[in-house]
């Protein structure tokens, strides 16, 4: 293989490596594949670039805009993904890890393009939470926006996901409407250079959106203002060092930080040998250590087991460890491939070295393993066995609750009942993840309240979910990834939350027009605009946000009441019997039932004949607020809230519905949602 030269891409030009450009090692061979980095990477001129074009050309797209375009990019990538596979070998990754990474970004991209059409406006303002009433007569209100930061997202990645690593935060800072600096671990960058080519030359991104540095980030850092964003993914000590940077606290940049974890799965009390929680554990805590070779942030490093059962998982640990095929990650047969590096090789087996001297290790010897494919070279490749450690007092040991070998290491620790199992997992003092195996929901109950605080994500799998639960280690779009004290204090994706790390949240204060107009969104006190003709006529395009319907009254009878009962079934007795209603603190007498009344509704403001109305999809935040007795009236206001187009053909269309009885006393209050054609 030729040497590969790594490109960065800046202000629209790629830039070769140059001086100060950094050799590459294959990790299978140990021979040097690829250079990357130039000293004289403009990084000023990257950033003003980003800020004055790329921030610009996202934020002139809507939410939805920019979600159609991760889906589009996401579909891109996905086509050659194959090319990524054939490189991503030379990292030391196996076909399955591939999967994680590759597959797992390209999904990820999936599910925040999908996020951001179906919980995000098709707008510029995001609405964070509702409208909140400031005055007693409503006409100075409160609501949270979000709006995009006007700087760039510089993103600090791991060598360990050079696909997924990148497209976890990408996709997220790309639907806020802000640029992108992605700056990948050096070792793996050719993975994420060949990602980053492609989703450029699929010509999807608008100018400026995503700029590349491959090699080391220059005095990038020292520049950096208060709308701009760090997040960053790798070590505790570089993390520590970058958020000390003077720039950074200065500015009060946001720094956003996954670093070392000490992760630890616990084998619930209920787990014998013999459960199917049992077997679950030694089949979690197998693959979480040998998956991408323990270079994981969120695998299990610390075993923790009832002391009676200790023995018997090391046993089965160890039977299912010595099975795994350690070699050239190319081939089928390989179960475990190499480290990124031999740094990282010397790395972990210092790290070993220093958990072995409070624990013993019972599997795996580093001086003495086999590795398969002829061109995998054990010697020069960057090849561990998976290690376990057996730690007999855990409570006294220090270095096992704090050192990270980033590989398959992990040490068994004992516990004697599930107050000091929550007390071992939170000795690791914040992690990514822990993970509790056991059938005994009390038990998952116990570790939630005792362990939630120091954990950014508790896994829990048992016989019934785990034929479907997604694994210990894998950060899920929808949820959050990252966790507190050692695991960085820092939080990414969790659906759109995950998008407002790349947002500023802002609260806006003032009359409902005010905040109608800012929200795109009619809030109830704001003006009625009176349409033209009914808005059932009216196709999607042409209601405006604010059209009101205003209905004629109807008297609500006994008779009504009566026939809606029998037909329905619903004789509740509130309904039925004046005594027994009166004798409950809500009802004055027999009153009519509230679906009776959502029927009434429907009855005056709906426009019969074929039109653009599609049809009636659901009713959301209904609330029955004052009972409606026979002789009474109610009528309806019907305005329109807010419009999100779904398709080409029709869009949802949010009506604020109120009945109000003849003293013009609000009895129910509701949103309706239909489909509307364009
Ligand atoms: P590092 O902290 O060394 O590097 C992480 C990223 O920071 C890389 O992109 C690196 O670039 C960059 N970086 C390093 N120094 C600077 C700097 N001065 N300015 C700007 N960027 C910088 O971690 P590694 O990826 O090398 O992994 C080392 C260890 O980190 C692992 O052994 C493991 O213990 C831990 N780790 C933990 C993870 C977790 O989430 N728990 C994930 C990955 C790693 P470059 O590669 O060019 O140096």
């Amino acid at each position: 293989m030729s040497l590969l030269e790594i490109s960065s891409f800046a202000a629209g030009q790629w830039v070769a490596p140059g001086t100060g450009a950094r050799n590459i090692a294959s990790a299978i061979t140990g021979e040097v594949i690829a250079s990357a980095g130039n000293d004289a990477l403009d990084v000023q001129g990257m950033l003003d670039y980003a800020r004055a074009v790329g921030g610009a050309n996202l934020r002139k797209l809507t939410f939805h805009d920019r979600a159609r375009m991760l889906k589009a990019l996401a579909g891109h990538l996905n086509q050659h993904k194959q090319a990524l596979y054939d490189l991503s070998f030379n990292t030391g990754a196996t076909q399955s890890d591939h999967m994680i990474d590759i597959d797992g970004g390209i999904g990820t991209m999936f599910v925040f393009a999908s996020k951001g059409r179906r919980e995000m406006p098709d707008g510029h303002v995001y609405l964070d939470g509702d409208v909140e009433q400031l005055s007693r007569n409503g006409t100075f209100l409160g609501q949270h926006i979000c709006t995009p930061l006007r700087g760039v997202a510089v993103h600090i990645n791991a060598f360990n996901f050079p696909v997924w690593g990148m497209l976890e935060k990408l996709a997220p800072t790309l639907l806020a409407g802000v640029p992108a600096i992605v700056k990948p671990a050096t070792n793996s960058c050719y993975v994420t250079e060949l990602a980053v080519k492609l989703m450029l030359d699929s010509g999807i991104l608008p100018e400026g959106a995503l700029q590349l540095v491959s090699g080391g980030l220059g005095d990038m850092l020292d520049h950096l203002t208060m709308q701009d964003v760090v997040s960053f993914t790798g070590s505790a000590n570089t993390a520590l060092k970058l958020r000390a940077n003077p720039v950074i606290l200065e500015n009060s940049v946001r720094f956003v930080a996954e670093q070392d974890s000490l992760n630890a799965s616990i084998l619930g009390p209920d787990a014998q040998p013999g459960t199917p929680e049992f077997d679950l554990f030694v089949k979690e805590v197998s693959r979480e250590m040998t998956t991408k070779a323990g270079q994981k942030c969120t695998a299990i490093r610390r075993i923790i087991a009832p002391q009676a059962q200790v023995d018997a998982v090391i046993e089965a640990l160890s039977a299912r460890l010595s099975k795994t095929v350690i070699g050239d990650p190319r081939l089928d047969t390989t179960r475990m491939g190499a480290l990124v590096s031999n740094s990282q090789k010397r790395d972990v087996l210092e790290k070993a070295e220093i958990i072995g001297q409070e624990a013993e290790r019972v599997f795996g010897d580093p001086e003495n393993f086999s590795v398969d494919g002829a061109d995998a070279d054990a010697e020069k490749g960057a090849f561990v066995p998976p290690m376990l450690f057996h730690c007999a007092d855990p409570d006294n040991a220090q270095r096992v609750h704090d050192t990270e070998a980033f590989g398959p290491v992990s040490t068994i620790m004992g516990y004697r009942d599930l107050d000091h199992a929550i007390d071992l997992a939170n000795r690791g003092q914040g992690s990514l993840v822990a993970s509790v195996i056991t059938h005994d929901a009390n038990v998952a109950r116990e570790v939630a309240i005792g362990a939630g605080a120091y954990h950014g994500r508790l896994y829990f799998n048992n016989r019934d979910s785990m034929k479907e639960s997604t694994g210990h280690g894998s950060p899920l779009p929808h949820m959050v990834h990252g966790g507190p004290g050692r695991a960085g204090g820092g939080e990414e994706m969790g659906g759109v939350r995950g998008v407002k790390h790349y947002m500023q949240r802002t609260a806006i204060q003032g009359s409902p027009d005010i905040l109608s107009a800012i929200g795109d969104k009619w809030v109830p006190g704001g003006t009625e605009i009176e349409g033209p003709a009914h808005p059932f006529t009216r196709k999607f395009g042409e209601l405006s946000i604010g059209e009101t319907l205003h209905t004629a009254p109807r008297t609500v009878t006994l008779e009504d009441i009566e026939t809606f009962a029998h037909f329905t079934g619903d004789t509740f007795y509130a309904h039925m019997d004046d005594d027994a209603a009166r004798r409950n603190p809500f009802f004055p007498g027999r009153v009519a039932h509230g679906y009776l009344l959502l029927s009434f509704a429907a009855g005056l403001f709906v426009q019969p004949d074929e039109g653009p109305v599609l049809a009636n999809t659901g009713l959301d935040n209904l609330r029955f607020m004052k009972p409606i007795s026979a002789g009474e009236s109610i009528k309806v206001r019907l305005s329109v809230k807010k419009k999100t187009p779904r398709n080409e053909e029709y869009g949802e269309v949010r009506w604020h519905v109120t009945l109000t009885n003849q003293d013009d006393e609000i009895a129910a209050e509701y949103e309706l949602l239909t489909m509307n054609a364009f």
